[in-house]
């Protein structure tokens, strides 16, 4: 997926402008918001489980290399293939170079944020492999030659009407507007593809390494037919994605599928360890595990933003975030929207692309509160937004104009002394005075005029001492 990420303003204005986006993300408050309050409010030591998935995921990220040996071991002893892909190419070309190998023509895929991340699907096109999504938001993004909306319900911005209309125009379908008809309209043709395809795709929620295991949490059972249907099963992972142990395991996969859809279980947990063994019936004969850095290492290598690594990519943050929930995900033109997406969009793809970013947020610290891991998120987009300014950390990416660092200077040297603040103050209002006078709904002039127009800014008539002082004496 090509980033966008700098194109934020525009994607929110006309996410903005869109009926059907703000209908549908209305929805999330009450879905996914709703949901996930009641989950975790009925498990009774809720806090102490996030305390302890905190915990567990910080050890993870701090002894990343001792964990990830011990998984690579685990993983070729259960007799799967290991490759360490250190950008999205490397990891591309491996997976295309396994295909090429053994002739395949199409793969099916399971739910994956990191293939998209990686461009996956474009790249097996262009070597003539078709690639089919499985997952039904998925399948119906990838009809649409559209990019995934949100982290765990990628369709989630197309009305019933449109997927209607999707199916009628790509498949041919009468149009069907009851939803679990075009659900039994995507299976019906999803089943032709299991059957035919040379080699499954998937991602993972969850590397356990003391075993080998990967995780898969799917409600449709597709992750499930995608890694034990065809003969070549791939999984593409993100380097954070360990876990120690089975024991943690169980810990995780509660505070992910409670944070995620507010359910106490999902339908499906998928465990892969390896290919399939001689006495066993089904699975593919043949398991690679590709674990993918592609800028992990720069989130890692800055202790202000390592946090971002112990994220469960449950999507709570998003639904509870008051700017996700009015610009929805395609604004922030990449893979990862929403409060996480602001801190690790910027590392992952350029932090002056991303820029606007870090902003995009109220600091009201609702995404920390959803957060089943408790990632700081506020403090981390402040830290951004200083570095944007100020820091020294990442130099090139410093950006900010001449003329708002101009500003900063004046306001910093009108707030240094009582005596200029007052005149300041006073200099303020009589130019606010004026505005007001020349029209009848006032606006800022110029580059101030983001500022007011999507505000009132009534006359202040007199200053704030001003004000106290006759109020108290009232
Ligand atoms: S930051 Fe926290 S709430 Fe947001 S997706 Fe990651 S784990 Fe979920």
């Amino acid at each position: 997926m090509e980033p966008r990420t700098s194109q934020f303003r525009q994607g929110s204005a006309s996410a903005l402008a869109d009926n059907q986006i703000q209908r549908n993300l209305d929805g999330l408050y009450s879905g996914f918001h709703s949901a996930r309050i009641s989950a975790s409010g009925a498990t009774t030591n809720w806090e102490e489980l996030r305390e302890r998935g905190r915990q567990i995921k910080w050890h993870v990220i701090e002894n990343l290399d001792h964990y990830l040996d011990l998984l690579a071991t685990n993983v070729e002893k259960a007799g799967g293939k290991v490759y360490f892909a250190k950008d999205a190419k490397a990891a591309s070309d491996y997976v295309v170079s396994v295909a090429n190998n053994r002739g395949v023509e199409m793969v099916v895929k399971s739910k994956s944020m990191l293939s998209e991340e990686m461009g996956l699907n474009e790249r097996l096109e262009s070597e003539g492999i078709e690639p089919v999504e499985t997952d039904l938001g998925e399948y119906i993004v990838q009809l649409a030659g559209d990019t995934p909306f949100h982290i765990i319900a990628p369709a989630i911005h197309k009305s019933r009407e449109q997927v209607s209309d999707l199916f009628a125009e790509k498949l041919g379908t009468d149009r069907i507007e009851d939803i679990e008809e075009l659900t039994r309209e995507a299976r019906r043709q999803l089943r032709e593809k299991f059957l035919a395809a040379g080699m499954g795709i998937s991602g993972a929620n969850f590397l356990v390494a003391e075993s080998g295991t990967v995780t898969l949490v799917t409600n449709e059972g597709n992750g499930r037919m995608v890694t034990s249907m065809p003969k070549v099963h791939i999984a593409i992972s993100g380097m954070e994605k360990v876990v120690p142990s089975l024991e943690d395991l169980g810990l995780f996969l509660r505070l992910l599928i409670r944070s995620a859809t507010g359910q106490m279980l999902s339908s499906y947990v998928t465990t892969v360890t390896g290919p399939r063994r001689s006495e066993e019936e089904d699975g593919p004969e043949e398991f690679h595990l590709v674990i993918v850095d592609n800028g992990r290492s720069r989130l890692l290598a800055d202790e202000h933003l390592r946090e971002g690594l112990l994220c469960l990519r449950c999507g709570a943050c998003l639904n509870a975030c008051p700017v996700y929930r009015k610009v929805g995900g395609h604004a922030y033109g990449w893979v990862y929207p929403g409060p996480i997406g602001s801190i690790v969009s910027p590392m992952l793809t350029g932090l002056s692309d991303a820029k606007d970013l870090p902003y995009a947020s109220t600091l009201c610290g609702a995404c920390k509160e959803a957060c089943p891991v408790k990632i700081d998120i506020p403090r981390m987009l402040l830290y951004l937004r200083k570095e944007l300014t100020q820091g020294d950390n990442y130099p090139s990416d410093k950006s900010v104009d001449s003329a708002e660092k101009l500003a900063m200077k004046g306001w910093r040297a009108s707030v240094s002394s009582a005596g200029t603040m007052q005149f300041a103050n006073w200099v303020g209002r009589l130019g606010q005075s004026l505005v007001s006078r020349q029209s009848e709904s006032p606006g800022l002039p110029g580059p101030l005029s983001g500022w007011t127009d999507h505000r009132d800014m009534p006359e202040l008539k007199e200053s704030f001492r001003s004000r106290w002082k006759r109020l108290q004496k009232e």
